[in-house]
């Protein structure tokens, strides 16, 4: 595919998954009288959608969809008038003495400047919501003068560095990479990931590197040639940077779903190498729209400058009144941690298309449109801006967010996307003490980020219905363990139940776990404010 091709996809008018920033374009076809299926659109090298694409369409007529404003409490549940609720709302939020505003960061970009500047004309802060470590990869990786592409380009690459496990994560990017090698069949590839997955299948040499901050001191080595601090497993890894600079267009993928220490760390080493070798960078993030949501909460002067930091610093002093909009806040981030923060919200508005845990807590809660049930502008990358269209339209009376914020008194806003992200770097912790195995957060291609939405639609529900802890043969033996066997984790912060599934490359000592359940976020003890959000952890696994 031509690069030209690959600006003709980001400008076509279609609708797109942001379900991660591949960005898919997507339609529906009728199936029935009454049943459409999702569908992609073939064009520009895209080859189809992922399990996560697949639900956006059963989302769309999920039963237990919000589709009337209703109050909590009391007993019942009146349905009440939009325009007064949203008025009744504005006004709670102005009043109280202190406010915020959190919005989910995959809304366009455009909704999410009008949020803030809603949030601002009440006295409000605000901030969007996203995985850390997209947040992470962002700020990382926005400032650093690399050259960025998106996915489509990687087919025209002739050698690359790929890391994390792209094809569990970003299965349709995986895809440019296959067609490079079927294309150049002696390319080189090398693959570093905390886990041996398919990705590493098709690399020429892959490199299982220590959960956290062992990625980012695999990347140093492949860059220094100094392979030392690794073990003798990282040999393989000091002729790699000749391999790569000998190439005319290398390329490095990088898809970060650790924790945002080592994920500010890894972009630090990635971005360096990248200039080393002269090679464009493709980075992958769970939200499609991170890299909008990020520009747009730091040009409208959201807290921490956007990301799961900005919604730690509004929860660490909770406010008197909290607007959440499209976020699963509780579910987000660790649910023991957070609940007891929202505990102190005295008045707490959810706006969404779907109920969850926020929302049940919520005083008011209004129906809202999907993202992709509207129009509008996402940047899924550095210099990916694209427009998309409706996938379907949303039920007749659920508005959409711009909507519920013009019945609020609020207004039409354009996003400045034009600067970049100031960075910002950190260290990476060493292996965390103790006993135990070492756990990460592990994401899938069935559900998406918290799994929030995932989680209510049937197909992930029958693929992935529990936590997969993903470890060694030889570690579930010494558990006591088998494979398709329940089991408990034990973790600093708590208890989760998980299914086992070992695999004979997975290295010893080392395991992950599905992200997209709250209560594996929880094993992690992860506090409000706390430095190190899903850094790995020291974990005990035994019989369920
Ligand atoms: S690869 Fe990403 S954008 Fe494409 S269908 Fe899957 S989740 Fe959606």
């Amino acid at each position: 595919m031509s690069s030209s091709a690959s600006n003709e996809s980001l400008r076509a008018p279609a609708s797109r998954c942001l379900l991660c920033n591949v960005g898919c374009p997507v339609r529906v076809m009728r199936a029935g009288p009454d049943q459409w299926l999702p569908d992609y659109v073939p064009h520009a090298g895209y080859a189809g959608l992922c399990g996560r694409g697949s639900v956006l369409v059963e989302l769309a007529d999920h039963p237990d969809r919000l589709r009337g404003a209703h109050r909590h409490g009391g007993g019942g549940r009146e349905v009440l008038d939009l325009r007064a609720v949203a008025a009744e709302a504005a006004e709670a939020l102005r009043g109280a003495d202190s406010a915020a505003v959190i919005v989910d960061g995959n809304y366009d970009v455009d909704t999410l400047a009008a949020v803030g500047a809603f949030a601002k004309s009440l006295g409000a802060t605000w901030a969007v919501s996203l995985p850390p470590s997209d947040e992470a990869l962002v700020r990382g990786l926005d400032s650093s003068g690399c050259r960025f592409v998106g996915p489509e380009a990687l087919e025209q690459a002739d050698a690359m560095l790929v890391i994390g496990d792209v094809f569990a994560t970003h299965p349709v990017a995986a895809h440019w990479i296959l067609e490079a090698k079927a294309r150049q069949p002696r390319m080189p590839v090398l693959v570093l990931a905390a886990s041996a997955g398919v990705t590493a299948d098709f690399a020429s040499a892959s490199f299982q590197a220590v959960p956290g901050a062992g990625l980012a001191a695999a990347v140093a080595a492949v860059r220094t040639g100094n392979v030392s601090a690794l073990g003798p497993r990282a040999k393989g890894l000091a002729g790699w940077k000749d391999l790569l600079k000998g190439a005319k267009q290398p390329a490095i993928v990088l898809a970060a779903d650790a924790g945002r220490a080592s994920v500010l760390a890894l972009a630090a080493e990635v971005a360096h190498l990248a200039k080393e070798l002269q090679a464009a960078v493709c980075p992958l993030t769970t939200y499609g729209n991170a890299w909008g949501a990020m520009r747009a909460a730091a040009a409208g002067g959201a807290a921490a400058a956007g990301g799961a930091a900005g919604v730690e610093d509004i929860l660490r002093d909770p406010p008197e009144a909290l607007l959440v909009i499209g976020a699963d806040v509780e579910s987000a981030l660790a649910p023991q941690a957070v609940a007891s923060a929202l505990d102190g919200v005295l008045t707490l508005v959810y706006v969404g298309p779907m109920p969850n845990r926020t929302s049940r807590r919520a005083g008011l809660v209004f129906p809202a449109a999907f993202a992709f049930e509207q129009s509008g502008r996402a940047l899924l990358g550095p210099a990916r801006e694209t427009a998309f269209e409706p996938l379907l339209a949303p039920p007749a009376g659920v508005p959409s967010v711009r909507e519920i914020l013009a019945l609020a008194g609020g207004g039409a806003v354009k996003a400045n996307l034009t600067s970049p992200v100031a960075a910002a770097t950190a260290r990476a912790n060493g292996e965390p003490k103790g006993e135990g195995l070492l756990l990460v957060l592990a994401n899938d291609p069935v559900h998406f980020a918290d799994g929030s939405l995932t989680r209510e639609a049937r197909w992930p529900q029958t693929v992935i219905p529990r936590p997969v802890l993903l470890l060694a043969e030889e570690d579930a033996e010494a558990a006591g363990v088998a494979d398709g066997r329940r089991a408990v984790l034990q973790g600093p912060g708590g208890r989760a139940e998980v299914v086992v599934a070992t695999d004979a490359a997975q290295a010893r000592g080392q395991a992950r776990a599905s992200a997209a359940f709250p209560a594996v976020r929880d094993v992690f003890g992860w506090k409000l404010g706390g430095p190190d959000a899903f850094e790995p952890v020291r974990v005990r696994v035994g019989k369920a």
